[in-house]
């Protein structure tokens, strides 16, 4: 496949980094999101690895949860990754155009991220940015996790300095373990999921406020209170998924690993082998 296979349609978004838009392949009539970078910027900011990491690890996924990456190219100026479409947006429309999601979908979205962490820590890739912008929903209305521009691979010990030193985006889903001792594990995407949960159902993200000075004072604190009328399996959830201690959070090995987070009350119904082929619950 080369550029002139695809016909662009529209803008989906751009950064200074790249720019996505919606193509289809001529031949196929099939619609893709295209990723496109810049070369010599990317040569230029030392950018490079951190964009080929993020397509190592897209490309090793194979999991009806995760955004899928079906040809890449380049020309002289530009990569391209051609990946599948998402054409639901991000998680974070739903939640904001509601102002929370109703307890069903909360719980439905929920069950699918703990299939999709399951698998990525299975493979000992932790995200390490997992929040609602990053999560895309499909035409069929299931999750497509994106975004692993700053995920951490197996014996990957060096990105963990690069991910505090460049440390952009939002500070609400930080886990405390990278605050204090600068290192991320495998259980920092559990504390992200406690946080999404609690975002889904409340509208909010469980640490805000005004600077990212008392954020990251309150998550070090874990100084965060869950709505008085919130379901109450889901406030024990999040009580146990957002704990200090990385290997004290549900879900962690040694507390069970991924067989006891999917047997709390809360997941109580849940129909985890067939969840992806399931019709999700509207949103309202
Ligand atoms: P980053 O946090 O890495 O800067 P971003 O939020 O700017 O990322 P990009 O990955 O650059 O997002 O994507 C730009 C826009 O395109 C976003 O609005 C994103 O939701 C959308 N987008 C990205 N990938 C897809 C996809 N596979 N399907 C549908 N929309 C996508």
């Amino acid at each position: 496949k080369c550029p002139d296979d695809f016909m662009v349609s529209k803008l989906l978004g751009e950064d200074e980094d790249s720019t996505v838009v919606l193509a289809q392949d001529i031949s196929t009539g099939k619609q893709y999101a295209i990723k496109i970078l810049d070369q010599e910027k990317l040569a230029h900011e030392d950018k490079l690895s951190q964009v080929q990491k993020e397509q190592h690890v897209i490309s090793r996924l194979k999991h009806p949860f995760f955004v899928k990456l079906h040809y890449t190219f380049e020309d002289e100026k530009r990569l391209y990754f051609v990946l599948s479409y998402a054409k639901n947006g991000e998680l974070l429309s739903y939640i904001e155009a509601n102002t929370s999601l109703p307890l069903e979908c909360a719980r439905f979205y929920a069950a699918e991220l703990v299939l999709a962490l399951e698998y990525l820590h299975r493979l000992r890739i932790i995200h390490r940015d997992l929040k609602p912008e990053n999560i895309l929903l499909t035409d069929d209305m299931h999750i497509q996790i994106t975004d692993f521009g700053t995920a951490k691979l197996p014996n990957d010990h060096r990105s963990d300095l690069k991910r505090t030193t460049s440390f952009v985006g939002t500070a609400e889903y930080v886990p405390p373990e990278l605050l204090t001792t600068k290192r991320s594990c495998i259980s920092s995407d559990l504390w992200a999921l406690g946080c999404i949960i609690y975002q889904m159902l409340s509208g909010k993200t469980p640490f805000h406020d005004d600077s990212e000075y008392y954020v990251f004072q309150k998550i070090v604190s874990r100084d965060f209170r869950c709505p008085v009328n919130m379901d109450t399996d889901a406030q024990d959830l999040i009580g146990k998924l957002l704990v200090v201690d990385p290997d004290g959070r549900l879900g962690s090995a040694g507390l069970g690993g991924f067989d006891k987070l999917k047997s709390h009350p809360f997941f109580r119904g849940i129909n985890w082998q067939g969840l992806h082929l399931e019709t999700p619950p509207m949103m309202g």
